[in-house]
């Protein structure tokens, strides 16, 4: 029997016995009450996991530890930009979270309202989650990245009790205020929160609104000695909402349960992350983003691991200077035996010393977990090599949870192959179809859309908040005669059943491992007053693997005859989007045009141009509205 056929039998009796599979995966969790049911899927595409059962994320991720782990590392948080490095135990950590769950508490947040948290990463964002999850509250996480009009949206849609914020971020020594950004988005969004609080760091001064803005430090104080119990709840009480991109402007508030998530994440811990008690785990993404939810939150403390949480750069060492070794130097000292990156921050690392990576001891290191954007092979061999580790490429999406595509080492070694993240893994019935005929493409290399048939395993998303029917029409109804969940990628499958990722089917671009929707940009630039129309897409990137690029008609275009005033125009331009959305989702260049390749029938050919931007045929053009506009990109390009 080969590796691949041992986890075959693992998989096919997550596919053929679900429910002896799954009831089997929870009993790695603590239930308060069992379940009765294992699988509810009487109304397609709605899965209800673990029915009739009670439990709490916090109290698996915390609580539970405090009688054999207590005075073992939870917690450490680490920021090169502030030079703060601490350590928390489970006990520690828990003190912490019922101080913070005391607080929301007073603040008169209860069961299945809504905190939204806007942080930077420090250690008060743990708690805060950690805390909504225990007294039965949903967090909602905003990306730090974000500016004032993104967290606008955010606030409008989740309606939250309260926010959970600081006074500032901080990125390679420059001080980013949140403060005013935050006050800027309540005053957009016409719901307003009830409650402010506010972590003082220390970094930029704070106006606060009497009545409504409180301060974390004397919250803290006022609640040393509080005991707040974990709240039981139904497997399926919402855990939390997270926003992603999609094709529309509008982001969708992706929604997870608590049991399944909590069952789904304890498995991965040990199934495809093999991590173990005791152990440290290091993932080096952003809580705004799914990866910090489930790899650096609570997948690493449902498994009673410790969790590294880091602020800062990948190239700046703790005194603040340049250092390309720090993580490493981070590994040797915790003695990190998981880490989880994205390929971008590889791609920055390897244009450091390669003897950064000898200089430590990494011996504790067992596997370098990569995701969030395809993995090319001189990246992934390049790290293989300076790290003498595996290298495992995983799949997934905010809206999965967890990895979809890997191969899960913990069940039995498996192979892995270059430029492919794996084969399916347990609970998750993926197929490939024909894009427009809808057929399952059964032979393999054949190109397809990635898709996964219901029921969902646990971890996936419930729903989108607040809207059942988006959920159903974006995601599983876009396959002609077909209900299944579209992924929006493209992907092969090859002779051992090992998947490839192609890229995206939709308007959906990927920077440095980031979604951003196209669309949303468009729509920011829009809003310019002298811009007539917009086209944003995705260009490949050495570094960041995409990169936005934005073509722009103006109403007048001689505002953008010459190049210093059309230099002027695409700052502007770049300011609003960093003022609407953020840097991250900041265009690299604007160029100008006066028209843009569309068919006659009005449709953006987006592939085209962003054929045109990366050399490439631009394919049959013969639909084309107005032949002279790709070549106008091409000029605009060149300039
Ligand atoms: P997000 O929901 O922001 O994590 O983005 C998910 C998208 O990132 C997927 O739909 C893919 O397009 C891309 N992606 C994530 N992981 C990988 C991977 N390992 N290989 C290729 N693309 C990936």
């Amino acid at each position: 029997m080969t590796n691949l056929e041992t986890y075959a039998d693992f998989y096919r009796q997550s596919i053929d016995q679900p429910d002896a599979f799954w009831t089997e995966q929870a009993k790695l969790i603590e239930w308060k009450r069992p379940f009765d049911r294992v699988c509810n899927y009487d109304n397609p595409p709605f899965v209800q996991w673990f029915e009739g059962g009670q439990t709490n994320l916090c109290h698996n991720a915390v609580d539970r530890h405090l009688t054999d782990g207590a005075d073992r590392a939870a917690l450490i948080h680490i920021s090169s930009e502030t030079g703060v490095e601490k350590t928390y135990s489970f006990r520690e950590l828990h003190v912490e979270v019922v101080r913070m769950a005391a607080s929301l508490l007073a603040l008169g947040v209860g069961q299945g309202d809504r905190v939204l948290i806007y942080m930077p990463m420090l250690a008060e964002a743990a708690f805060a989650m950690l805390a909504c999850a225990r007294i039965g509250a949903i967090h909602v996480v905003v990306f730090g990245g974000f500016a004032s009009g993104s967290l606008a949206t955010r606030i409008e849609d989740a309606e939250p009790k309260a926010i959970v914020s600081a006074d500032a971020g901080s990125r390679s020594g420059k001080v980013t205020a949140y403060k005013p950004l935050l006050d800027e988005a309540i005053r957009l969004s016409s719901h307003k929160p009830a409650a402010v609080l506010l972590v003082d760091r220390g970094l930029a001064p704070m106006t606060l609104l009497a009545g409504r803005d409180h301060l974390w430090h004397e919250m803290r104080e006022q609640n040393l000695t509080a005991d707040v119990p974990c709240v039981w709840l139904d497997s399926s009480a919402i855990s939390y909402t997270i926003y992603t991109s999609g094709t529309t402007g509008k982001p969708k508030g992706v929604q997870r349960d608590t049991g399944g998530y909590t069952v789904a994440l304890t498995a991965s811990m040990k199934h495809i992350f093999d991590g173990h008690a005791g152990e440290t785990f290091f993932a080096t993404s952003d809580i705004g983003w799914v990866v910090g939810h489930s790899y650096i939150i609570y997948g690493p403390l449902l498994a009673g691991m410790a969790t590294i949480m880091y602020e800062g750069l990948p190239t700046q060492g703790m005194d603040g200077k340049p250092d390309g070794g720090v993580w490493w130097s981070l590994v040797e000292k915790y003695k990190v035996s998981i880490m989880f990156s994205a390929p971008t921050a590889v791609r920055v690392l390897k244009k450091q010393d390669p003897a950064l990576l000898s200089k430590y001891d990494l011996s504790s290191l067992r596997a370098l977990f990569l995701a969030g954007e395809p993995l090319d092979e001189p990246t992934a061999r390049w790290i293989s090599e300076g790290l003498k580790v595996p290298i495992i490429d995983n799949y997934w999406q905010t809206e999965t949870g967890w990895p979809l595509l890997t191969v899960a080492n913990g069940v039995t070694p498996m192979q892995s192959k270059f430029g492919s993240p794996g084969v399916p893994m347990y609970g998750y019935r993926v197929k490939l179809l024909h894009e427009v005929t809808g057929e399952e493409l059964t032979a393999p290399n054949q190109k397809g859309v990635v898709v996964v048939e219901g029921p969902t395993p646990p971890g996936f998303m419930q729903t989108v908040w607040k809207d059942d029917a988006r959920f159903v029409k974006t995601y599983w109804t876009s396959i002609p005669g077909k209900m299944v969940y579209n992924t929006f990628d493209w992907g092969i499958r090859d002779d051992d059943g090992y998947y490839f990722i192609l890229g995206r089917t939709d308007d959906v671009i990927n920077v440095a491992g980031h979604r951003l929707g196209t669309r949303e940009i468009e729509e920011s630039i829009s809003g310019h007053a002298q811009v007539a129309e917009v086209a944003v897409v995705g260009v490949a990137d050495a570094l960041k693997g995409q990169a936005a690029m934005a073509f722009v008609v103006l109403r007048d275009t001689s505002l953008a005859a010459d190049s210093a005033n059309a230099l002027k125009m695409a700052g502007e331009i770049m300011k609003r989007v960093d003022g609407d959305l953020g840097a991250v989702a900041r265009p690299s260049r604007v160029l100008f045009v006066t028209a843009l390749p569309k068919t006659r029938s009005g449709k953006m050919l987006r592939r085209a141009i962003q054929a045109v931007c990366e050399g490439r045929d631009a394919g049959d053009l013969t639909m084309l509205d107005d032949p002279t506009s790709l070549a106008q990109i091409s000029r605009a390009l060149n300039h």
